[in-house]
């Protein structure tokens, strides 16, 4: 992979795929900034890991380390104060039957996306890296192709000037995801996601599996659980 000098900023929540996202931009970019969102209760865990994150992946490589600049947290807690009324006044916060829980905010990642350009404006970022993915994730429609290149073309026209908006996990599951990250930082970058990254939905980082922290159940556990063991048998290798 060429190293491209221009800056990129990374939408890294501290999950398991801007993670790797993170990984892939820091070996691709030589300045890459990230930005986290607050934005409620169960993104607070995610929030607290990326330090940590971001300090082991400057410890796996040097070239990383110089290249790794900014973080950023942006305060959107607004979001969180939809869920909680206009958006479940008539419909109980649970587990919807496409997995998806019913306080989630319709269009968040457009919401996240513009911010991010925002910042990326003032940053002197032309490169925005984020984790959406069509493969796993086709019930969230702000995570497909088509809404992202179509942010893409928005964003460079609304605020005059070029953007472009990286999805390096688009086409690939989770299984693959965990592949990438071995391709990318070897047996040391997979065990930082494994062991710092947060995806349950539930925040809960007391139980540790062969895949990560969490609580095993939710469907971003499922989601996870499955991706590593369908790498294990298809992708690891010593
Ligand atoms: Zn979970």
């Amino acid at each position: 992979m060429g190293l491209d000098t221009e800056t990129a900023l990374v939408l890294f929540s501290g999950g398991q795929d801007s993670t790797v996202c993170l990984a892939w931009a820091l070996q691709r970019f030589a300045s890459v900034e990230t930005v986290g969102f607050g934005y409620g209760q169960r993104h607070a865990v995610e929030l607290s890991v990326r330090p940590a994150i971001r300090e082991r992946l400057r410890a796996l490589d040097p070239t990383w380390a110089a290249r790794l600049g900014d973080d950023h947290v942006l305060d959107l807690s607004v979001l969180g104060r939809m869920s909680e009324t206009a958006l479940t006044r008539d419909v109980g916060i649970a587990m919807a039957a496409d997995g998806l829980p019913t306080t989630f905010v319709p269009g968040r990642n457009l919401i996240f996306l513009t911010f991010a350009a925002a910042l990326a404006y003032r940053r002197g970022a032309k490169h925005l890296v984020a984790g959406m993915c069509e493969t796993d994730y086709s019930g969230y429609p702000d995570c497909r192709d088509d809404t992202l290149k179509a942010m893409q073309v928005a964003l460079t026209l609304g605020m005059d000037r070029r953007f472009v908006v990286h999805t390096p996990l688009m086409w690939i599951d989770k299984a693959a995801t965990f592949a990438l990250a071995q391709e990318l930082g070897g047996a040391a970058l997979l065990d930082a996601v494994i062991e710092l990254s947060h995806s349950c939905y539930l925040g809960d980082r007391s139980r540790r599996h062969d895949w990560g922290h969490g609580c095993g159940e939710c469907p971003a556990c499922r989601l996870r659980s499955a991706g590593y063991e369908k790498w294990e048998q298809e992708y690891r290798r010593p």
